[in-house]
């Protein structure tokens, strides 16, 4: 008889990987973890300095059942990317996905953006990217496995807010990155999507209040509570795992036959 549907969960399909930067905190560290949920074993990545919180999520990852394995590497040097995705493959054999989820925010008004700052945006939240989808895609095509890869968009990559003038612009290229990744490697069976948040209690969003309260006065938590209470249907902000649902279904075998796509999980975010 037809069968619409895989009788088999994904978890019990074959052993896989992933890989997450950013992974010791926030957003990424959901992630790692809702993929060990999933049935992955997880090379979560951070700075140097998030040395122990990644350990941190290591030990979480092992409480679930799956295999953990904390790289510390910064991914704006490719050399470093492609070193993490080889010690991975050592590690926990063949690489199935990709998150590339690692990125740094600054608020800062268009005149004293200096070539610095708007630079080191670029080198994290694009170059960052690109490290890693290419390193893991060249991986994924030695392997003659299919492969997943994602990205760390944001709101921001569709709409630009005053004060966010380099951050805007890298989640904007993110989305086209992801997509020209996309239309090259269907072929090989490698899909290219990325997630788009809105606001996420993180600590990223913790120092963006604070920079903003800098700039332009008002109370830290007054922001977040007019935001999330005039602008989001959903009347509250994300927490990191509403972001880790997403990616875990972009992840999952349920999204083969999606991709080059970028998906806001914004709460129902009004952007005018
Ligand atoms: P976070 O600051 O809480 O965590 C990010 C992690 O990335 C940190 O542990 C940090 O040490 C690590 N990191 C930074 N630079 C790195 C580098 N060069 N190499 C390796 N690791 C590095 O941030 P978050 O809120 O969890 O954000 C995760 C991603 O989601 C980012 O790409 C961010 O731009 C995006 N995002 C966040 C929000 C939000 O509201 N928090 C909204 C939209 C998009």
């Amino acid at each position: 008889p037809h069968r619409a549907f895989s009788s088999s969960p994904d978890s019990v399909q074959q052993k896989r990987t992933a890989i997450v930067t950013g992974g010791a905190r926030g957003i990424g560290r959901a992630i790692a973890l809702r993929l060990a949920h999933d049935g992955y074993d997880v090379t979560v990545n951070d700075l140097a300095s998030a040395e122990a919180l990644l350990h941190d999520t290591v030990v979480e990852i092992e409480a679930l059942g799956r295999k953990g394995y904390a790289y510390v590497a910064d991914v704006t040097s490719e050399d470093e990317v492609k070193a993490l995705v080889r010690a991975s493959v050592d590690k926990l054999g063949p690489l199935s996905t990709m998150v590339a989820n690692a990125g740094i925010c600054q608020a800062k008004g268009v005149f004293d953006i200096t070539p610095a700052d708007f630079k080191r945006v670029l080198d994290v939240n694009l170059f960052g990217v690109q490290y890693c989808y290419q390193a893991a895609a060249r991986q994924m095509v030695e392997q003659k496995t299919p492969g997943k890869l994602i990205g760390a968009a944001s709101v921001a990559g569709y709409v630009p807010y005053p004060l966010f003038a380099p951050y805007s612009t890298s989640k904007w290229a993110v989305r086209g990155l992801t997509h020209a990744y996309a239309l090259e490697l269907g072929g090989y069976n490698i899909t290219a999507n990325a997630y788009a948040p809105g606001v996420v209690l993180t600590d990223l969003w913790e120092r963006l209040e604070m920079d903003l309260v800098k700039l332009a006065g008002g109370k830290k938590g007054q922001m977040m509570e007019k935001l999330t209470s005039e602008r989001v249907a959903l009347g509250r902000a994300a927490k990191p795992e509403d972001v880790a649902n997403l990616v875990s279904f972009l992840a999952s075998k349920d999204a083969d036959y999606v991709t080059g796509k970028t998906f806001m999980v914004d709460g129902g975010l009004i952007y005018n």
